[in-house]
C-alpha cells in the first residue's frame, strides 16, 4: 500500500496518511512501530509530550525501512517555549530519537497568554535553515497566531495540526490555511473512535464494503488534508491506511458536511489552553 504525498509550501513531500502515537508506551512503540512499517506507513507523529520519542527512534532504527523513507514529525512542548529554551529541547528530542536530522517539528500550542510563540519560531526557522529540520510548523494555531507569525517573521508555517473530525470541521480555519499556503493536518482524526457510529458514516461505508473509520480518513484525504489517526491494533492499523481504493462522490462529501457541531470540539480551546 503506497500512501500519495502532498508538497508543501516550502517544497517538502510529507505522506497524507501517517501513524498517531499519543498515548502510545514508549516501551510498546517499537514494536508498534515497525508492525506500522510493514503495513506501509512511511509517517509517523509523535511529540515531546507523549514521552516515547525514543522508543519511535528505537522502532525506526531496528526496522528494514531506511531513515530517509520515512517521515518523522515531532513537536515542542508548552514548557519549553522562547528562543533559547526550544533550541535545547529540540536537542534533547533529537538525542531521543536518535537522529541526525527531524522531517518535520512543530509547535505544539500557542500559549498566547504567554507571549513566547514569535521567538520560539524564530528558532524553528534558524534551525531549519541550518538544516536540522526538513519543514517546519505548528498545531492549534489559530488565524490570529498565523497572521502574527507571518507578519513578524515573513515565514508562514508549512503545517498547522489541528482538531478536525467528522463532529468537528473547522471549515473557516481550513479557508484560512488555504489563503495562506498552509497544509492542514487533522489530530484525533477518528474522533478519538466517537463519531464512528453516526449513521451517515456507516450508511456510506456499506456502500463500498468499507468502515466508518475508513470513510472519515477518506473525507479528510479528499478535502486535502494530512491525516494521522492512531492504532496500537495491527488489524485496525492496516484498515485505516487502506482509505486509497475508493472515492466518496460529491453528494457524499456534502452528506458528511452536515455531522459537524456546535458542540464537536474534544480538546481544549487553543485561544485559552495554558
Ligand atoms: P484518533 O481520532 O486517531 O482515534 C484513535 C482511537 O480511535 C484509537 O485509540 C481507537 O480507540 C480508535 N480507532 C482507531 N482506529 C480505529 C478503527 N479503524 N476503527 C474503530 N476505532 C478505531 O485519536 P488521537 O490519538 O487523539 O489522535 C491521533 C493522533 O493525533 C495522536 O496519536 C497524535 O499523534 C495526534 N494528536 C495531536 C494533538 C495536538 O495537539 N497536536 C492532540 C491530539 C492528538
Amino acid at each position: 500500500m503506497s500512501v500519495p504525498t502532498l508538497t508543501l509550501n516550502d517544497g517538502i513531500k510529507i505522506p497524507q496518511l501517517g501513524l498517531g502515537v499519543w498515548k502510545m508506551d514508549d516501551a510498546d512503540a517499537p514494536a508498534i512501530i515497525e508492525n506500522a512499517l510493514d503495513a506501509g506507513y512511511r509517517h509517523i507523529d509523535t511529540a515531546a509530550a507523549y514521552g516515547n520519542e525514543a522508543g519511535v527512534g528505537r522502532g525506526i532504527a531496528q526496522s528494514a525501512v531506511a531513515r530517509e523513507d520515512i517521515f518523522v514529525t515531532s513537536k515542542l512542548w508548552n514548557d519549553r517555549q522562547g528562543y533559547d529554551e526550544t533550541k535545547r529541547a529540540f536537542d534533547e528530542t533529537m538525542g531521543k530519537l536518535g537522529f541526525d536530522y527531524l522531517d518535520l517539528y512543530l509547535i505544539h500550542w500557542p500559549m498566547p497568554t504567554k507571549d513566547k510563540y514569535v521567538e520560539t519560531w524564530k528558532a524553528l526557522i534558524e534551525l531549519r535553515d541550518a538544516g536540522r529540520i526538513r519543514a517546519i510548523g505548528v498545531s492549534n494555531f489559530l488565524p490570529d497566531h498565523l497572521e502574527r507569525l507571518i507578519e513578524e517573521t515573513g515565514e508562514a508555517p508549512a503545517i498547522n495540526q489541528i482538531e478536525l473530525h467528522p463532529r468537528f470541521q473547522q471549515a473557516a480555519q481550513r479557508e484560512v490555511h488555504e489563503k495562506l499556503g498552509i497544509t492542514t493536518e487533522c489530530w484525533s482524526p477518528l474522533g478519538q473512535g466517537e463519531a464512528l457510529s453516526n449513521p451517515i458514516l456507516t450508511e456510506i461505508a456499506a456502500r463500498y464494503g468499507k468502515s466508518a473509520a475508513q470513510v472519515t480518513l477518506r473525507w479528510q484525504i479528499q478535502l486535502g488534508c494530512v491525516t494521522i489517526p492512531k492504532s496500537a491494533n495491527h488489524e485496525r492499523m492496516r484498515e485505516n491506511i487502506d482509505v486509497f481504493d475508493f472515492e466518496l462522490t460529491e453528494d457524499e462529501m456534502a452528506q458528511i458536511k452536515d455531522i459537524d457541531s456546535a458542540e464537536g470540539r474534544i480538546g481544549p480551546d487553543p485561544a485559552t489552553a495554558d
